[in-house]
């Protein structure tokens, strides 16, 4: 076989990708054990039936064609509508594309921003297809750190230390996967203020905007002169529970936008037309948008006040997303060996906070995407493992006894 480009292996160096736990348990599962997947972070619920009816009607009234290649105009006028609700910023068609998920936007919005050779950075905790994102744009990847003693919230201080002369890019996410973090306005006026200093883009990706907590969604765009220099992530995956629909936008200065189409000419050639239509509709009338959103903010307290009394796990960040952060180290220093330990002795996946880069060391990430019994189920799992990890005479063992 002839060589691979560079360029396809670096995209995940090494072999290790941060979801041995979360096989090893679908691995268990199939071969008969009943494991509690708390690892996954999609719905357990289905697309709201007025997207899917119209979805079979786009189907039926024969939208069966290539699309415009940016996302037909009845699309981007809603996406428009949902970006400028979201950031409270004014928004035309001529800003938004439309792209295969909020993934593709990602993809897009690298490709826009670096040339090989260029420096972007991202904070850990990551989404953990960034590092791959920029790789394959050919720039190289600065790694940040918000501690969890700072609420993962970054610090201008750290973003600072991190720039170089070839820097071009900041990548952020609130509110976060995987902490569950949304930055405060103190945060993201830092940012801003980082970016127009070292005449950055900034690449703002707020997929989980309607999953906001007890406040109203905060935009970086929203905030002054970064109308320019912002590219915005956006998805109907969390908001509108279509994940498998693959529908995400960019909103952006209208030349980025221009550029982007090349993009979307060269890669997808546009979204599947029946898509299309029954996206525009379910984003017009936020099919779901309210019920969903309040659903994880009841899960979200019913899960952290079932694990009330565990004193030894500790939860920074949590505050909307679909994610809680749980703070092990106060008896386990790695998260990895927290997660196997709890999948072999409790049956329960979930992500080590390791596979989200350094700074969630000893963390482990717990989904709420599960119904509220199996949430109180998976709080009492995470609370007999602690205690066990604590028992009289080790470290912790006090607090552990509730
Ligand atoms: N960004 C973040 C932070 C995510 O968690 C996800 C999906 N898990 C995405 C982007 C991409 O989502 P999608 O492609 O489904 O829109």
């Amino acid at each position: 076989m002839p060589k691979l480009s560079n360029r396809i292996a670096a995209i995940a160096p090494g072999g290790k990708n941060g979801w041995e736990v979360h096989f090893a348990a679908a691995q268990q599962a199939r071969a008969g054990r009943d494991v509690l997947f708390c690892s996954i972070g999609d719905h357990d619920f289905a697309t709201p039936e007025e997207s899917v009816e119209a979805c079979v009607r786009a189907l039926r009234e024969g939208k069966h064609h290539y699309s415009d290649i940016p996302g037909i105009a009845r699309l981007r006028d809603a996406l428009a509508r949902i970006s400028e609700t979201s950031t409270g910023v004014p928004t035309k068609r001529e800003n938004i594309i439309a792209t295969i998920g909020g993934q593709a936007a990602l993809f897009g919005a690298a490709q826009a921003c670096v040339d090989p050779g260029d420096h972007a950075i991202i904070v850990s905790p990551y989404y953990a297809t960034y590092p791959g994102t920029f790789r394959l744009a050919g720039a190289e990847v600065g790694v940040v750190l918000a501690m969890p003693e700072a609420g993962f919230q970054p610090t201008r201080e750290v973003l600072e230390a991190a720039v170089r002369p070839n820097t071009r890019a900041l990548l952020i996410n609130s509110p976060n996967n995987p902490t569950g973090t949304i930055y405060t306005r103190q945060t993201l006026a830092a940012i801003a203020e980082f970016a127009i200093a070292h005449d950055l883009w900034l690449i703002s990706d707020e997929v989980y905007w309607s999953v906001a907590g007890s406040g109203t969604h905060l935009s970086p765009l929203a905030l002054p002169a970064m109308a320019e220099r912002t590219l915005v992530v956006n998805s109907l995956s969390k908001s509108h529970a279509m994940t498998g629909w693959r529908v995400g936008w960019l909103r952006a200065p209208e030349e980025v936008i221009r550029q982007l189409g090349e993009l979307n000419l060269v890669v997808t050639y546009g979204l599947p037309e029946f898509i299309s239509w029954a996206a525009a509709e379910a984003a017009e009338n936020r099919w779901g948008v309210d019920e969903i959103a309040a659903t994880y903010a009841r899960r979200r307290e019913l899960f952290l006040s079932a694990l009330a009394g565990a004193n030894s796990l500790g939860v920074r960040g949590s505050e909307g997303g679909m994610y809680v952060m749980l703070d092990v180290r106060a008896i386990e220093p790695s998260g990895e060996a927290f997660a196997w330990r709890l999948l072999e002795e409790e049956a329960m996946a979930v992500m080590p906070g390791e596979s989200y880069g350094p700074a969630a060391t000893g963390h482990v990430r717990v989904s709420l995407c599960l119904p509220e019994e199996k949430l109180k189920d998976a709080a009492a799992r995470l609370k007999r493992l602690s205690q066990r990890y604590a028992a009289p005479g080790k470290p912790g063992g006090k607090e552990a006894a509730e």
